[in-house]
């Protein structure tokens, strides 16, 4: 796979243009702000609203959405992905002129064809591996936080000169960039949203409800068990450096407990299929259209869902330990 610095990020193919920034929020602001810090020209586009009203206080023009896509040559779509086609259908789609840039930092819409951009326009997406305030900070630090980009149309000829150049303008490139696909950007996302997280929520909560049922004060297996941030610490050390290699931090005893102990799991094969049907639906589409009909109805299930996170004795327990304890997380 390749990766892409800086110097294979020239800014030229973005000088003298405009930058249509829809959306001010998590990545909206912090591309905004790096773009403009990087020299280039950015407008943002959205409602008459508290985001916008932030951005013409972080000294930007604020334009309502359709003038935005009329006058930027690069329009990138940073509004949540379940609004996006709704906007795009209503207010962008009949504005968008050949030669104008359509960008996206994540492939959804465009990869379950959810918007069908039309042939004269350039499609091209720069994700961002970090939410916005890290982009942003990093940017500010002098580093940067790594990307995926993707063309999806090069009308143009120059559809990935122009993601490099924005992944160069928020930062990116200083950490590097990789070269991938709508799809495989897509897919690799959702699975880690619902092929991964889904064990590790649930392998946490029963590890918590044996705990507790055991005897375990509630507060007490929070703080242990995420409270104090040792969780989080081991996640930064593994990308630092290394899965296994992280475990050296930790005594012998804990090395020997988790690996003798992960060895001996007997449903690894369960997990694994778990983990295919949660790929394979996200590839025949039928989450996709799971999570579409959930929308439409007005998220019943999804409302059902989290009514049901809220009431679990975890909130309750990790509030006592916050009440007790001064943890780094505050
Ligand atoms: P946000 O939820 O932060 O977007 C909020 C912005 O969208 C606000 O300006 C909000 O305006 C506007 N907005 C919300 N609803 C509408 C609407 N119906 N019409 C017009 N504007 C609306 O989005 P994110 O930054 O989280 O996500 C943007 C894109 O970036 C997505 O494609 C996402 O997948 C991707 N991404 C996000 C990451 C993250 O850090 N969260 C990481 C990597 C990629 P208002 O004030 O009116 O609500």
């Amino acid at each position: 796979m390749r990766a892409y610095y800086d110097a294979d990020a020239p800014l030229d193919v973005l000088r003298g243009k405009t930058l249509g920034i829809i959306g001010y929020g998590n990545q909206g602001r912090a591309q905004a702000l790096n773009l403009r810090d990087s020299g280039l020209s950015v407008v943002i586009g959205g409602l008459r609203d508290e985001s916008t009203r932030q951005a013409e206080t972080d000294g930007f023009e604020a334009l309502p959405i359709a003038e935005a896509a009329e006058r930027a040559d690069v329009l990138a779509l940073l509004i949540p992905d379940e609004v996006q086609r709704q906007v795009y259908d209503e207010v962008i789609s009949k504005r968008l002129r050949a030669g104008q840039t359509l960008d996206f930092a994540h492939g959804y819409n465009i990869h379950f064809r959810l918007i069908v951009p039309p042939p004269g326009v350039d499609v091209i997406m720069v994700a961002p591996r970090m939410i916005g305030t890290m982009v942003r900070e990093s940017f500010v630090e002098g580093k940067g936080a790594p990307a995926f980009v993707a063309v999806a149309q090069d009308v143009s000829g120059h559809a990935l000169r122009t993601a490099l150049a924005l992944a160069r303008g928020i930062g990116a490139t200083r950490a590097g960039v990789l070269e991938t696909t709508f799809a495989q950007e897509t897919e690799l996302d959702l699975f880690q949203e619902q092929g991964l997280w889904p064990l590790l929520v649930r392998t946490m909560l029963t590890a918590f409800e044996c705990l507790v049922a055991s005897g375990f004060p509630p507060e007490m297996v929070a703080l242990e068990m995420y409270g104090s941030e040792e969780g989080a610490e081991i996640f930064r050390e593994m990308a630092r450096v290394g899965f296994f290699k992280q475990m050296r931090f930790h005594s012998q005893t804990s090395q020997y407990g988790t690996l003798s102990r992960a060895g001996q799991i007997p449903f690894q094969q369960e997990m694994r299929s778990f983990m295919e049907r949660a790929l394979a639906g996200i590839r025949d589409k039928s989450f996709a259209d799971e999570w579409r009909r959930e929308q439409e109805a007005g998220y019943p299930t999804f409302t059902k869902l989290r009514e049901q996170a809220d009431a679990h004795l975890m909130n309750l327990a990790e509030e006592e330990m916050r009440r007790l304890l001064r943890t780094r997380a505050g």
